[in-house]
């Protein structure tokens, strides 16, 4: 499939001779061809105008075609076969196996949705039949369903090029909950955006879906900032930096007409070594733990980016295995040039704390946007005296903080602000610890995680990827998982309609 750098509104594409947007290959700074055209106001409005008009004919459809469209899109984007994979991998650094590996999330994540919209368990229906003779008053016959919102704003992700951008996991539960969606695309990975946007327009057009079900838009803050204050735009889905999220849900609450943002933002996913998980496993923690920072260079919202435990020995014996296992992972590449920037920085702020000491340091290797994972170390009373230590740096690098005892695991863990996840290492003897932090764990994050670790998110009915914030705008919603069409659809109530005038799924005969 040829990608030509233009915009993609409706059924057709936008061309122009201006094309100041390109993709970057991070591994070696190369400048990627073709450039982009940069959607303006007026692309923004024929966006939104298209998504608005196409809204009542697509949620009227039925629940089978909505599902086949899905369908529709997993299979053509398997179709773009090695294309896609070779175009994501120069645009992200990342490895084609791990492009692989979301591509399958991705597919898996629209089959699973057309499953979900086919079954309409999540227009959760109800009846409530009438009184007539109740005293004092009559009750009246009350039925309830889920209609989705309108028009959805979904900012592609830098770090999950497929499985959260152009037809990710905000796309597909909006489209699956009746909202027509405008994409805006990461400018990290134009041409990946582009390919499996006209994935998602073939599959829109072999259906017979209205014009405008989905729109992509290239641009910048501009483009985004134009999108979410749009009056047809009714809801939004973001994961980015938090102060992306934030400068988008002031956008968003400006609106003569205020529109929720489900920004999924910063976590730093706590993790507790219990005293005799530590004493008994010390070295396969260590080597779980490396892997999981710098896991995709640790560009991931689950990274684990504070450990918890008492120290000691143990302690001791996992930083010193941290240290050497540590020391064999070569450096690779980051998505862009400022999150890089962005990473070194918060780097190197840790290694000159006066109170921090770096415990383990990867190898370095040669190339653009690749820095040395780093793990450090600190103690509880200088993590609770300066609060930047308990910051997201984005990227592979974690701090392990030394505590006297559990009671200072536990009132640190109080005063960590919302988080993605939390998760505990255990063996039978720590379970009454356990037992008892929970509750506060509960209350500051969406998933719990035992013996594994925070980086491994299953699409699946019982996910929960969401929390308090700064993880989330939201506590009570899902990006990923079934869950997250919820963020897309308002419950309405219709009493005493007659039969005829109900819609048809709430009728009783
Ligand atoms: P980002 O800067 O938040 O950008 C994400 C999207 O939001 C982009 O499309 C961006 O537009 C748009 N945007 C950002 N600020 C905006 C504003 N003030 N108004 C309107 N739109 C805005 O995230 P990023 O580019 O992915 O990475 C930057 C940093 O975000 C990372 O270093 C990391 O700290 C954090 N991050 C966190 C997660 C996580 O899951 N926790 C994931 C990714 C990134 P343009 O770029 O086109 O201008």
């Amino acid at each position: 499939m040829d990608i030509t750098g233009d915009l993609l509104i409706g059924y057709n594409a936008v061309t122009r001779s201006e094309r100041p947007l390109h993709g970057i290959n991070p591994a070696t700074g190369e400048t990627l061809e073709p450039g982009y055209v940069v959607a303006d106001a007026a692309d923004v409005d024929r966006a939104a105008d298209l998504a608005w008009a196409a809204y009542p004919v697509y949620r009227g459809l039925s629940l089978d075609r909505r599902a086949d469209f899905l369908a529709a899109i997993a299979q053509n984007i398997l179709d773009l076969g090695p294309q896609l994979v070779e175009r994501a991998v120069v645009e992200t650094g990342l490895t084609a196996t791990r492009i692989e590996t979301e591509r399958t999330r991705t597919v898996f994540q629209l089959r699973l949705y057309a499953d979900v919209v086919r079954q309409g368990e999540f227009l959760d229906r109800r009846i409530d039949p009438p009184l007539p003779h109740r005293q004092p008053i009559p009750k009246p016959d009350l039925r309830l369903r889920q209609i989705p919102l309108g028009p959805v704003a979904v900012f592609g992700s830098s770090n999950f090029p497929l499985a959260f951008s152009a037809a990710g996991g905000d796309t597909v539960s909006a489209l699956a909950a009746g909202c027509p969606v405008v994409v805006k695309g990461h400018p990290a990975h134009p041409g990946t955006g582009e390919l499996v946007a006209r994935a998602v327009l073939k599959a829109a057009q072999d259906c017979g879906m209205p014009e405008g079900v989905y729109s992509l838009l290239t641009g910048g803050i501009d483009t985004g900032t134009a999108l979410v204050a749009h009056p047809h735009i009714k809801a939004v889905g973001f994961t980015g930096s938090r102060g992306g999220g934030l400068a988008l849900a002031a956008v968003a609450a400006r609106r003569p007409e205020p529109i929720p943002v489900y920004a999924e933002m910063s976590s730093v996913n706590p993790v507790l070594l219990l005293p005799s998980a530590l004493a008994n496993r010390s070295e396969e923690l260590a080597q779980g733990y490396v892997a999981s920072v710098t896991l995709g260079s640790g560009q991931f919202c689950t990274n684990p980016g504070i450990i918890l435990a008492v120290d000691g020995p143990d302690l001791a014996r996992f930083l010193a295995t941290v240290g050497e296992v540590m020391a064999q992972v070569p450096a690779a590449p980051m998505l862009t040039a400022n999150i890089h920037a962005v990473f070194k920085k918060g780097v190197d702020a840790l290694s000159a704390h006066p109170d921090v000491t770096r415990v383990a340091i990867g190898a370095v290797s040669d190339g653009p946007t690749r820095s040395p994972a780093a793990i450090f170390v600190t103690t509880a009373e200088a993590f609770r005296a300066d609060p930047h230590l308990a910051d997201e740096v984005f990227g592979a690098s974690s701090l392990v903080i030394r505590c006297t005892d559990l009671a200072e695991v536990q009132s640190l863990l109080e005063g960590l602000e919302g988080q993605l996840t939390a998760t505990l290492h255990l063996d039978d003897a720590d379970l009454s610890i356990a037992e008892g932090v929970l509750p506060v764990l509960e209350d500051k994050v969406g998933r719990i995680i035992v013996n594994g670790w925070p980086t491994n998110v299953e699409v699946s009915p019982a996910m929960v990827h969401g929390g308090p914030y700064p993880a989330t705008s939201d506590s009570r919603t899902t990006s990923v998982g079934t869950m997250a069409i919820r963020r897309f659809l308002r419950p309405v109530s219709y009493q005493n309609f007659p039969q005829s005038l109900l819609p048809a799924d709430l009728r009783t005969a």
